[in-house]
This record gives C-alpha cells, sequence and structure tokens, in this order.
C-alpha cells in the first residue's frame, strides 16, 4: 500500500550539537537528522524511512557560516545553497562550488536545503558530492564522545550511503585553498523536471608556467550509484599540454571507475549516461583550462 502520511515519530530541537549527539546516542541509530528536509521528508511521507525520531538541526546556532582563512574555506554544514552561492567569499575562494549551487533545483530547495544534507544524503543524482570531490575537501563529524576529520576521497561509498556512523553529526566542510593558475567548472545535463543531474561533472585544473597540467581534480556524479573521482582521467591529463586531443582522450576515460555500474532509469539509459559522461567530462575540462 502506498501513502503519503509519515508514520509517527518523535521531534526534537536540540540547541547544541553536544545535545544532538546525545539525542543520537539515544535513539542508537533509530534517529534520523533533520537538515533542510528537502530529501529526508519526502521519505518519511512515502514511509521509506520510518525513524523512530527526527532532530531538528535548525535551531543549532553556529551551524551556518563561511568562513576564509590561509587553510582555505571552512563552511558549516547547515550552510544552505543560496548562502553559498550568493557568498562574494566563495565566489572568490572556490568559484565552482558557488557555481554549482546555483545550478541545483529551484529557489525554494535552494533557500532550505544545505551542503551538510546534501553530503550526507549522497543522493546519486546530487550536484554537490562531485564539487566537493573534486575540491578534494575534509568533512569534520561530532559524536557525544568527540570528532574525527574524513577526507571527502573516501566519504561516499554507495547509494545514499557515506562513510557517516548513525551517531555521528556532520558539522563542518572544510576546501583547501586553489593554487595559482587554477581553473575550475561543474556542468551538468540537468533533469528538466528537478534539474539533478542525470550526469554532472566537476573539473578543477593546474597548469604550471609553461602551460602543462601540474594536478588535477575530476569527478563525475548522477552517473553511478555515488560520486567518484575519474582517476583515469586525471591521470591522462597530468604531466601534459591540455590540447583538445588530449582532454578529449581524458574525458573517454571518464567513466572508468562506474565501469559497468552506470544507472538506468526512466530518464536515461545505462548506454546513454556512459556517452554523456564522456561528453561532459570534455565540457568541464575545457571551461575549466579556459579559466585557468
Ligand atoms: C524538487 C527538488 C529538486 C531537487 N533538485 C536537486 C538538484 O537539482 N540537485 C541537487 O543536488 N539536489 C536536488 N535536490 C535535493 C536537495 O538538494 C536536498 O536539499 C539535499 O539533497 C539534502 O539536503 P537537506 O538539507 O534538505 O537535507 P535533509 O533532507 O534534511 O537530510 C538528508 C539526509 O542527510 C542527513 N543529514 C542532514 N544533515 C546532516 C548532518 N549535518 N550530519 C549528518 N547527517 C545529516 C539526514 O539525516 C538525511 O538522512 C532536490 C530536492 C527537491 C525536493
Amino acid at each position: 500500500m502506498t501513502t503519503n502520511v509519515a508514520a509517527s515519530f518523535q521531534y526534537h530541537a536540540p540547541s547544541s550539537v553536544e545535545e544532538a549527539c546525545r539525542l543520537l546516542a539515544k535513539y542508537k541509530g533509530g534517529a534520523k537528522l533533520l537538515a533542510g528536509g528537502h530529501s529526508l521528508l519526502p521519505l518519511v511521507k512515502l514511509r521509506l524511512a520510518t525513524p523512530e525520531a527526527l532532530i531538528d538541526l535548525s535551531r543549532i546556532k553556529g551551524l551556518s557560516y563561511v568562513k576564509a582563512g590561509r587553510k582555505g574555506l571552512a563552511i558549516g554544514a547547515m550552510t544552505t545553497y543560496y548562502d553559498i552561492e550568493s557568498s562574494d567569499v566563495v565566489k572568490k575562494a572556490a568559484p565552482v562550488l558557488a557555481d554549482a549551487a546555483a545550478q541545483v533545483a529551484d529557489t525554494q530547495v535552494r533557500n532550505a536545503g544545505t551542503l551538510g544534507g546534501s553530503l550526507a544524503h549522497s543522493d546519486p543524482a546530487g550536484d554537490l558530492p562531485a564539487v566537493v570531490l573534486a575540491l578534494g575537501a575534509e568533512l569534520e563529524v561530532h559524536t557525544a564522545r568527540g570528532s574525527r576529520t574524513i577526507s571527502v576521497d573516501n566519504f561516499f561509498r554507495d547509494l545514499l550511503t557515506t562513510a557517516l556512523r548513525p551517531n555521528e553529526v556532520l558539522t563542518e566542510i572544510r576546501i583547501p585553498p586553489l593554487p595559482a593558475r587554477t581553473g575550475t567548472a561543474y556542468v551538468k545535463l540537468a533533469n528538466k523536471a528537478s534539474h539533478y543531474a542525470v550526469v554532472g561533472v566537476a573539473a578543477v585544473v593546474t597548469l604550471d608556467k609553461a602551460g602543462v597540467c601540474a594536478a588535477a581534480r575530476v569527478a563525475v556524479t548522477g552517473a553511478g550509484p555515488h560520486a567518484v573521482r575519474a582517476k583515469r582521467t586525471e591521470r591522462i591529463l597530468i604531466g601534459k599540454k591540455l590540447s583538445a586531443l588530449v582532454i578529449r582522450r581524458a574525458a573517454e576515460r571518464a567513466g572508468a571507475e562506474i565501469g559497468d555500474g552506470f544507472n538506468s532509469d526512466i530518464h536515461a539509459s545505462a548506454e546513454y549516461r556512459a556517452a554523456m559522461t564522456i561528453v561532459f567530462a570534455e565540457r568541464a575540462l575545457t571551461e575549466a583550462v579556459g579559466r585557468v
């Protein structure tokens, strides 16, 4: 039977991360954190998720901020897409993040949806997982007992599955400074209704003074069960001058890490996603190189 009415649950609105952590520990995996609610609440309404309790993070002061320092950007997990896309600090330090946040859904979703919620949810079609992967972010998480830092390279594990444990709250996303002569881009084939990425590619490319690629991080979303780095593409780029031919050859390998795991659904077949991964990798790389 399908229903559009949530099963009953307890509601808590803690005023600190410590209190949220204590509540998570108390429910022993039976509670869910609530951020913008744009992904979680539809699941709860359809009873695809039936948490015993929702722990609302929105009353916690100090989880929504953007700070820039020598070590790069620090962004609070409850910072909304709107706050990111409209932040001059983000536009300067990590323009691709502001640009990608502006491509999420519509104003309503961007006013409530959060960076932390997007990463913790690990939707296969989410935009920002690919962007933070390409930016080489670090994620700070808290429990009732302490904190730890997770490299974004180890964060996205499977469909809607991350390295977060059920008792952990993601609190901060840290993005290292971009080196000189770095260009960035995020491009996607957007679903016409929701704007979710059918395929999206983020590219961060650094050239040396001679125009040779010194570093590259490329990440793909929408194509497989979770966002992944396109490491074979990166390896082809590094050490070469990025002509159109080199970019094309590198883009052709952008789906290599997804292998036979391309998603196939009502929006696109696996074959179409594989083809679009190449097309959008080529576009992202060309744009990123053009912005160095
Ligand atoms: C109509 C529509 C269109 C959309 N289009 C797009 C799109 O184009 N691109 C895109 O990327 N997304 C899109 N989304 C999804 C949107 O970006 C969501 O807001 C986002 O995926 C989840 O963020 P949230 O803050 O709403 O999290 P919630 O829905 O509140 O939570 C999502 C999950 O993350 C967990 N969580 C949240 N915060 C934390 C935290 N700090 N620590 C640990 N766990 C946490 C929750 O427990 C839950 O499991 C769309 C959503 C809708 C409704």
